[in-house]
């Protein structure tokens, strides 16, 4: 069992709280995700469990045992960054198998294990070559060969494959999903791309300023944000978010209206005046005619998109974005007046003091 277990886990430098105490359990065997913007405290605390900086209070256990102020060799854990340091000297081969080499492997036991995880990476042809010659994607999946030939308990990876050119880190997140699958080994994954998060995490950690906002499986993330935070983190492009005052079951901002349904209103005991009001781009109904219960804004930014286009208006100073399939929207030009909707079964409500999720 490789539990990761964090209570109240603190870290500050100086002045600076980094890390401000977090308590979680990651389950044995599951892929959580560390998702935040930069400076949140993600690489802090992945630090922590790595036993490469100690916290200022707190602890940490790796399967039921206290680690919390053991160095990295005592952990049993496997780390991957974001720039890793191959050993230039060395072949590819040499290089995945030195962990197991300084830990006294006999040398067909390494070859073996070596030439496992080379056929997993898909870098079997490379064994023989040095690192120099190696294009970005296979350097990468040699630092990754290196953390995985140790057979450690837990894995911890700092943003590995974010330097990487799109097409080949969208390849790399697929595969890296089937083997953390395929190996079943508990791992934790820093990123603050919401793409690779939803889309290999069984859980997302979302992070914002040293605390963890939300700690749930992707889906949930997105579709029951706990607050403001997360709901404008995660989703591209971002949810809309807008100060409104709330009365008699409509919604209101200057040059924007939508109704919401009472009884939701009721259930969820919202009261009126001021909130946030939440939308997400893909959510906002167009209409070359007035909608019931609408608004009507002028366009000023059409972004074609593919299969959709991405339009731009801006409401209480801020910019709005919708998202309508292409035959719905290509005629609409930059200028025209459009009428939209939010439909209330799409609408979110912040608290507007402290961004919590009121329905
Ligand atoms: P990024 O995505 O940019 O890597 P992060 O979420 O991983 O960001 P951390 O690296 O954990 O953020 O840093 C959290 C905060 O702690 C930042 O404001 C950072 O400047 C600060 N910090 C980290 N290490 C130190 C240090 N050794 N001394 C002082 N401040 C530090």
């Amino acid at each position: 069992m490789a539990e990761v277990r964090v209570e109240r886990l603190h870290r500050s430098f100086g002045e600076f709280t980094a890390v401000a105490d977090i308590s979680f359990t990651i389950a044995d065997g599951e892929f959580v995700f560390f998702l935040g913007p930069s400076g949140c405290g993600k690489t802090t605390t992945l630090r922590m469990i790595a036993g490469l900086l100690m916290p200022s209070d707190g602890r940490i256990e790796l399967g039921g045992r206290n680690v919390t102020y053991l160095k990295p060799r005592y952990r049993n854990v496997g780390m991957v960054f974001q720039s890793n340091v191959l050993y230039h000297h060395l072949s590819v081969y040499e290089n995945l198998a030195y962990p197991l080499k300084v830990r006294g492997l006999s040398s067909s036991a390494t070859r073996a294990k070596v030439e496992e995880v080379a056929a997993m990476l898909q870098i079997s042809d490379t064994l023989r070559r040095g690192t120099d010659s190696l294009s970005g994607g296979q350097a990468q999946r040699v630092a990754i060969g290196r953390m995985l030939v140790r057979d450690a308990d837990v894995f911890l990876m700092d943003e590995p494959i974010s330097h990487l050119d799109a097409k080949l880190r969208a390849h790399m997140r697929a595969e890296l999903r089937h083997l953390q699958k395929q190996l079943g080994r508990t791992t934790v994954f820093v990123s603050h791309d919401q793409l690779e998060a939803m889309s290999m995490a069984d859980r997302i950690a979302v992070m914002n300023n040293g605390a963890v906002q939300q700690f749930a499986p992707p889906q949930e993330v997105f579709d029951r944000p706990a607050n403001a935070f997360v709901a404008g983190f995660v989703g591209e492009p971002q949810m809309n978010i807008l100060p409104v005052q709330l009365a008699d079951g409509r919604a209101q901002a200057e040059g924007f209206s939508a109704d919401l349904d009472t009884h939701w209103l009721a259930r969820n005991r919202i009261s009126p005046g001021a909130h946030d009001l939440g939308i997400r781009p893909e959510h906002l109904e167009l209409s070359a005619h007035p909608l019931p219960g609408g608004f009507t804004t002028t366009l000023e930014v059409v972004e074609p998109m593919g299969p959709e286009n991405l339009l731009t208006f801006t409401l209480g100073g801020r910019d709005f974005k919708l998202r309508r399939p292409t035959g719905e929207s290509d005629r609409f030009r930059e200028g025209d007046r459009v009428h939209l909707r939010a439909p209330a079964d799409h609408i979110y409500l912040f608290d507007h003091a402290t961004g919590r999720t009121l329905a």
